[in-house]
């Protein structure tokens, strides 16, 4: 079963064995991701036009699309080419008129003759109280009428490839489906009353109602669901093919994790205990582990997963926990080192920094088995890189690990059971569409007696207020952010927009007070300079790209965004999360470019009326509306063509469900509907699936 079944070669062929399709519309039609017969598909109407059809118009509102049989009484020509033509027409009841400008006189003549009958279909409008259609959108002879569809489904399209092409390209291949077994479970298509995939096809292009192309017509959203269940499919066969993988029995003693509880100085939160409970389970099961931690910022979740490198520990192994950057990995570091220490676990940093003889001695440290944990950046990932007995790996802040990258990490030889930690709180059915591969932990409560963070809402107009403001500040010993604006257009724009937002605020607050930090310097550069600001030599940090995620600098109170309506609501709430971490009242400033529509007002309201991630994320879905398919804007999540937002809410754990269960009672995909389901892995594009299927 390795190659694509044959009923389906059709539909992946060359576009240019269509009909009326040459070079040059290829070239278009790539615009709209249309590169096979399969695509164009798949490309949904985005709305449906209802052609009323009446017998006269008489008494139709304005702007109703009409289609109506008409006797041809006269040809009025214009003044000139580019006044109006117009046609006398009759139907049952009253005379009015077609409208035409530019029009050749032999060519309507030749479409409308006079003394015979015409279907007309378009827009009615009102002259004059003289009811008439400018540019009629079809005239039919008699016996041609049925090309007038009474819903006629509206298409994305693109210069070259216009409304008609799409329908007709699409009705002639409705015409030649291939017939394919049920890949859906028969109960669930019942229950929710979907069509065939064939039906749901020819039902979705040829709507039999106004409602065609909403989210709740079940048509589409069979179609929406066949794309959320492939995908739900593959990412449960990369699961299965994980936890096939032998992982090792690691059963703690609780001894060193008592030792490390007793030296904590605070109590975990409800979620914070049902996570390191998930995790603990996980070590001692032989599968190996592949969870998410899932936790908003602060919300606690490096403690979490050091009680799992702790029992990693106990168990007789060793334990890695990968941060995203230098500064990260030694904040854990020192944060940790302590603990371990009373617990008597020999806890060591790797980085890139490491060299020559120090890093050598780390390394055979990590060897021999005299080093427990390591903490490390990418470092630890690399060839030379030997554990004695690595047991447990944890990789935090990842949102830009996919699940290729995953997979990737699992080969890595080592038989690790595997954490990832994201602080991106996004609602289950996106975090289903993102890691549904892994099982998931989530801290949602954060812990006790944090001081909420003041976010206001401030014109740009008044910055030199806020700059007052923060001069203040600085001057009692805070520390603050600076976040400049995000210049799509132009990378230059944005970086020599950050300089001179820099320069004016050195001016103003002092040489050596403020440094400017980008995405376009050295790694290294970056480091340093983010260094001086954690140890408190540097006041205000001026950023273009947003900060170090998860970088933890408890005397930074205040945090300043820069046409904050131009971020997303989950940058923002990251980049808030940076401060209210110390013991001192901290402030958000969302800085806005006035005037600021109502769609904006409402996001950045939000902000204001909760720091809660998850609702934040929810609201700004919401916000987002169904129009809008999630694409990837939203770094790590598919490209879905036919689930749109809504649907992806509605149907996302319904099909992360049934692809578990199907695999479960199926893993090789053989029984009837296994096999169904093959073709739908082809027929979406997710055969590098069915190759670890067959391979394993
Ligand atoms: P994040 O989830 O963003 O990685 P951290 O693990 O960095 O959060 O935790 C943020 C801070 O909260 C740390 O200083 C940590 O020691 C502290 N903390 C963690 N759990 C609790 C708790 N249950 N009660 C009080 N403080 C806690
Ligand atoms: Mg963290």
């Amino acid at each position: 079963m390795g190659t694509r079944p044959v009923e389906l070669f059709y539909l992946f062929g060359d576009l240019s064995n269509l009909s009326g399709i040459g070079p040059k519309t290829i070239i278009n039609l790539k615009n709209l991701s249309i590169e096979r017969p399969r695509d164009f598909l798949f490309n949904l109407p985005f709305s449906v036009l209802d052609r009323l059809p009446v017998d006269s118009v008489r008494g139709v509102t304005a702007s109703q699309i009409v289609t109506v049989e008409v006797l041809v009484k006269a040809h009025k020509v214009g003044r000139s080419r580019a006044s109006a033509y117009r046609v006398n027409v009759q139907d049952t009841e009253v005379s009015f008129q077609l409208v035409f400008f530019n029009a050749r006189k032999e060519y309507l003549e030749g479409l409308l003759p006079v003394g015979e009958r015409r279907v007309i279909s378009g827009k009615l409008e009102f002259y004059d109280e003289i009811p008439q259609i400018v540019h009629p959108h079809h005239i039919k002879k008699i016996n041609d009428e049925k090309a007038i569809v009474r819903f006629e489904p509206i298409y994305s399209l693109t210069s070259g490839v216009s409304q008609k092409l799409m329908f007709g390209t699409i009705n002639g291949l409705l015409e030649s489906l291939p017939k394919l077994d049920e890949w859906i479970d028969h109960k669930l298509l019942k229950l929710k009353g979907w069509p065939s995939w064939q039906d749901a096809l020819k039902r979705a292009h040829c709507p039999e109602t106004a409602n065609g192309a909403s989210s709740t017509d079940p048509a589409r959203q069979r179609l929406a669901f066949d794309e959320l269940f492939s995908h739900q499919l593959s990412l449960s066969i990369a699961r299965n093919r994980i936890k096939q993988s032998k992982g090792k029995v690691n059963t703690g003693t609780g001894i060193l994790q008592t030792k490390v509880l007793n030296n904590l100085p605070f109590k975990f939160t409800e979620d914070q205990k049902l996570s390191i409970k998930d995790i603990l389970d996980d070590l001692k099961k032989p599968e190996r582990m592949n969870r998410l931690l899932q936790g908003d910022v602060g919300s606690g979740k490096t403690i979490v997963a050091f009680l799992g490198l702790i029992s990693a520990v106990e168990a007789g192994g060793q334990g890695a926990l990968m941060a995203p950057t230098e500064i990260l990995a030694r904040q854990h570091f020192e944060t940790l080192l302590p603990l371990a220490e009373t617990a008597g676990v020999r806890l060591s940093l790797l980085t890139g920094r490491d060299k020559g003889n120090l890093r050598n001695n780390k390394l055979t440290d990590l060897k021999e088995g005299k080093t427990d944990l390591v903490i490390g950046t990418h470092a630890l990932f690399q060839a030379d890189v030997v554990f004695k007995d690595l047991r447990f790996a944890v990789v935090d802040e990842q949102h830009r690990f996919g699940v290729n990258q995953r997979l990737e990490l699992g080969k890595k030889g080592n038989v690790v059971d595997l954490l990832i930690m994201t602080a991106t709180p996004i609602p289950r059915s996106l975090a289903l569409a993102q890691y549904g591969d892994m099982d998931i932990s989530i801290i949602k409560q954060k812990p006790p007696g944090r001081k909420p963070i003041n976010t206001a809402l401030v014109s740009s107009a008044r910055i030199d207020e806020v700059v007052d403001k923060l001069k203040k500040s600085i001057d009692k010993g805070g520390q603050a952010y600076w976040v400049c604006p995000l210049i799509e257009e132009s990378e230059i724009l944005h970086y020599t927009a950050a300089e001179r937002r820099f320069e004016q605020l050195r001016a103003k607050l002092g040489e050596g007070v403020v440094e400017l930090v980008h995405g376009k310097m050295s790694s290294e550069i970056k480091d340093k300079i983010m260094d001086r600001f954690v140890s408190g030599n540097t006041k205000l940090l001026v950023a273009t790209t947003v900060i170090e995620v998860g970088v933890n600098v408890p005397s930074a109170n205040i945090m300043v965004v820069e046409n904050a309506e131009k971020f997303g609501l989950a940058q923002l709430h990251q980049l808030r999360g940076r401060v209210g971490r110390g013991s001192n009242q901290s402030t958000c400033l969302l800085l806005y470019k006035e005037p600021l529509n109502t769609s904006s007002r409402k996001r950045l309201s939000i902000m204001r009326e909760t720091e809660d991630g998850f609702k934040i994320s929810e609201v700004d879905l919401n916000l987002r509306g169904s129009g809008d398919a999630i694409g990837t804007a939203q770094s790590g999540l598919p490209r879905f063509r036919m689930a749109n937002i809504d649907i992806i809410e509605m149907l996302m754990e319904t099909a992360h469900q049934q692809a578990r269960y199907l695999l479960a009672k199926d893993p090789n995909l053989e029984t009837l509907q296994g096999k169904a389901a093959r073709n739908l892995l082809w027929l979406m594009d997710q055969d590098k699936s069915i190759q670890l299927i067959t391979v394993g």
